[in-house]
């Protein structure tokens, strides 16, 4: 059952933690359907917040920052510098893996625009991961000794619907979920019941996030690759790169081009060398029928743009 008052509660807690903070209370909106719940419960208990979309430039749904403008214009759309978006930042970063998670730092925890902003209220549920949910429904951003104590008082705060907030005004940043505890179904049957708009995208995906992410299946990599031809022709421009190539990936110069390192890339394979191996000699080796590894995902590239 949804326990609407810990929501309520958390959303509370984390408007009187933003005044004691002395800044305005982000709400993360992907434009995704947990953030849109997320907000429709801020909205719900009269939260003084302020909803803004971090544009990545990699979403999955290429309509996204246009469903948001035209069904929740009160979300204010962040685009980031010129210098700061995904693909020059994967120049000189390189490829981001599940180990490396740059673009995560750089696009969403430190994103400059977004300073202001110390006490963020966003949408992720424990569900979605073991990792998730053993962190739990607060983040306190920092290595530092302040951090981990801040981490320790909040965790028990929000722990308990019916303490009121005890905290000092701080320096590192937080993440509160307030609807951490809320399962998929639950969060379709708050969708269903309260007729909120959500992309249409979700007639045949599960999920929306950033395309090409280094946590994606390779199947939903394909699936990507269709809906986001555009981005698609981006990374493969880059990887394409000879010098991206060699200051970068230098394991694969001369093994493969381009689009192997892509396929390296959305296959895994670039986690360890056992697996580059094996998905090069894949990349290189002909079927029965005289055609590669290479070949075949190339044919598949070139189809699926080509429409
Ligand atoms: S691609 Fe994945 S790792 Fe990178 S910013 Fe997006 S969610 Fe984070």
């Amino acid at each position: 059952m949804i326990d609407k008052l810990r929501i309520q509660n958390t959303l509370q807690k984390a408007q009187q933690l933003s005044e004691i903070y002395n800044c305005k209370l982000n709400l993360g909106f992907s434009g995704g359907k947990d953030s849109i719940v997320l907000k429709y419960f801020a909205d719900l208990y009269d939260i003084d917040y302020v909803a803004n979309f971090n544009n990545t430039q990699i979403e999955q749904n290429p309509h996204q920052i246009q469903f948001i403008k035209s069904n929740y214009p009160e979300v204010k759309i962040i685009h980031p510098d010129k210098e700061k978006s995904f693909f020059v930042l994967m120049k000189k970063h390189g490829l981001p893996s599940i180990f490396r998670r740059w673009c995560c730092e750089h696009l969403k925890h430190s994103n400059n625009k977004l300073t202001e902003y110390r006490i963020n209220i966003m949408g992720v549920r424990g569900e979605e991961s073991n990792n998730r949910m053993k962190r739990g429904a607060v983040s306190v951003f920092g290595n530092s000794k302040r951090a981990a104590k801040t981490y320790e008082k909040l965790k028990a705060t929000f722990a308990n619907t019916d303490s009121q907030i005890q905290c000092e005004s701080g320096k590192d940043k937080v993440n509160i979920y307030p609807i951490f505890d809320l399962t998929e179904n639950e969060i379709w049957d708050i969708i269903k019941s309260e007729k909120l708009v959500v992309p249409d995208a979700y007639k045949n995906k599960r999920r929306l996030g950033c395309a090409f992410c280094p946590f994606e299946s390779f199947g939903r990599s394909l699936e990507t690759i269709k809906d986001c031809p555009n981005l698609t022709k981006q990374w493969l421009k880059i990887l394409s790169d000879r010098e991206f190539q060699e200051t970068k990936q230098k394991n694969i110069v001369g093994k493969t081009n381009g689009t192997g390192l892509f396929y390296l890339y959305i296959t895994q394979s670039l986690l360890t060398t056992d697996r580059t191996n094996s998905a090069l000699k894949y990349l290189n080796q002909k079927d029965l029928y005289g055609k590669t590894g290479l070949e075949k995902f190339e044919d598949y590239i070139n189809n699926v743009l080509s429409n």
